[in-house]
């Protein structure tokens, strides 16, 4: 299959002629995006090649007003599982290159368990299941095989009700397998959408392949997904370029299978083993990280936005206002790492996290801040996968869908996890918020549901 909706030259003369817009075209650019009309590729493109301050601060603020629109102050969380760092690949920024001497680890399936049981003693709902690429050492089989024993494997109340993944891109055949095991959302980044970049930081091993890389989606949909994530890992090359590639990528998608990326990670480039960050000439910093937050936000409103414990503490509370939706917390990005970190061994991540705090400090904080977090996989279980999604986002009725279910999660959650100052501050935030589900039947039904989460009389509801 060819490559025939990443353009580089196409992306090249928006980039370059977004040079010349003037003020007045941007502001009306911003006027449309306020009012809830989609933006042209050129529009999109002067947005973010604007340095004026006063357009970054409207950007900044429109971003804030659709997420609040669409997405409430709700924040769905996950976390990583990390399950081999067996790699063919040599991808220079990833600590799992290939060619990198250190005593390689894949989980046994009781190693598995003792993983999921940590992160299921701590309340989550939601993995992202996360491997290096390796046919021999980690072959589809075993993932398979990790997505069962995932989802077979409850501890007291805890148990995982979706499990993403994060694998190498791989065939139809494989994406059919994956279909079957029941994964949530199939997550692959592309790196950079920038051809020579690509090939330059992707040297060696089945990556290598730029357009095997690109159509993966296209397969994955082909097999039956229609959930699937995007993303690039910014530091790579020309950020906005990235940006243009990850939205033509969508608009791909929705015009072959009437549903783009379910979700968009914005990875940045860490420091991590076996590569110097100084040798990357196109690091973005945290003004511009925010202001490409903000402009995909606006670029795709319906699209949910995850962010990572790659960013520290204040750029994700600072990220959160400006579009993102799910967060990780407590992350590990090491095999087997969870089970090290609560024995206090040293660990030895993929790359380094910048966000430390556990998992209860950063949910905790969450509420502070007046957000809901979430743990809420009623769509995934309800087949509301896709298009039917989308519809749903698009037509409105999400505020009567996720925001009753983030409610009952966030009921269950502090029941089972929270301690009592815990639980009376999200039975603040609970009462403050069950006014705000517009439809009558489905504010009673959520109303009831809790009580019965906090008489033990029922747990797990969604709508
Ligand atoms: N191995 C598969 C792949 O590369 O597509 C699966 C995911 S890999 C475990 C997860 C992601 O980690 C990669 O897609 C890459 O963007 C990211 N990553 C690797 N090295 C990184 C670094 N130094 N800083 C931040 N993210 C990094
Ligand atoms: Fe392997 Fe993925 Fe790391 Fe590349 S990014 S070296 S494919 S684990």
């Amino acid at each position: 299959m060819e490559n025939n909706f990443i353009n580089q030259k196409y992306i090249e003369d928006l980039l370059e002629n977004a040079k010349f817009a003037d003020d007045s075209d941007i502001n009306l650019s911003l006027d449309k995006a306020e009012e809830g009309k989609n933006l042209s590729h050129s529009e999109i493109a002067a947005l973010l090649a604007t340095k004026n301050p006063e357009h970054a601060g409207r950007i900044f603020d429109i971003a804030g007003k659709i997420k609040k629109r669409i997405y409430g102050n709700r924040i769905v969380m996950f976390a990583p599982l990390y399950v081999s760092d067996f790699c063919v690949n040599r991808c220079v920024y990833c600590s799992f290159k290939c060619v990198r001497n250190f005593e390689r680890k894949k989980l046994t399936m009781d190693e598995l368990r003792e993983e999921v049981k940590i992160l299921e003693s701590i309340g989550h709902k939601r993995l992202a299941l996360e491997a290096g690429e390796s046919d021999e050492q980690c072959s589809i089989d075993y993932i398979l095989e990790c997505i069962r024993t995932i989802y077979d494997m409850k501890f007291k109340n805890g148990e995982i009700r979706r499990v993403n993944v994060n694998i190498a891109a791989t065939t139809t055949e494989n994406y059919r397998k994956l279909k079957s095991a029941g994964i949530g959302t199939y997550i692959l980044f592309q790196e950079t959408y920038h051809e020579q970049v690509y090939n330059s930081v992707h040297p060696a091993g089945p990556k290598k392949d730029f357009t095997w890389h690109l159509n993966a989606f296209d397969r994955a949909q082909d097999a039956g997904i229609d959930d699937v994530g995007g993303g690039v890992l910014f530091g790579l090359s020309n950020p906005d370029f990235d940006v243009m590639g990850l939205l033509l990528h969508n608009e791909h998608l929705e015009k072959k299978y009437k549903t783009g990326f379910h979700t968009i990670s914005v990875p940045r480039l860490c420091p991590a083993d076996g590569m110097d960050i100084s040798d990357f000439p196109n690091l973005v910093d945290d003004a511009v990280f925010a202001k490409i937050t903000a402009v995909i936000r606006i670029a795709v409103p319906f699209t949910g936005m995850i962010l990572s414990t790659r960013e520290n503490h204040n750029m994700r509370k600072k990220l959160l206002q400006l579009g993102i939706s799910q967060i990780s917390a407590g992350s590990s990005t090491e095999v087997g790492g969870y089970a090290k970190k609560q024995r206090n061994e040293k660990t030895n991540p993929q790359f380094l996290v910048n966000d430390e705090r556990s998992a209860v400090s950063i949910i905790t904080e969450l509420i502070d801040d007046g957000f809901i977090p979430s743990f809420c996989t009623a769509c995934y279980r309800g087949g509301r996968t896709g298009d039917r999604f989308m519809s749903l986002a698009k037509s409105g009725e999400i505020g009567n869908v996720c925001l009753p279910n983030a409610l009952m999660t966030l009921c269950e959650y502090s029941m089972d996890y929270g301690d009592d100052a815990f639980r009376e501050k999200s039975a603040a935030i609970i009462e403050n918020e069950i006014p705000h589900i517009a439809d009558d039947a489905i504010r009673q039904k959520t109303t009831e549901s809790i009580k019965k989460i906090r008489s033990g009389a029922g747990r797990d509801f969604y709508i």
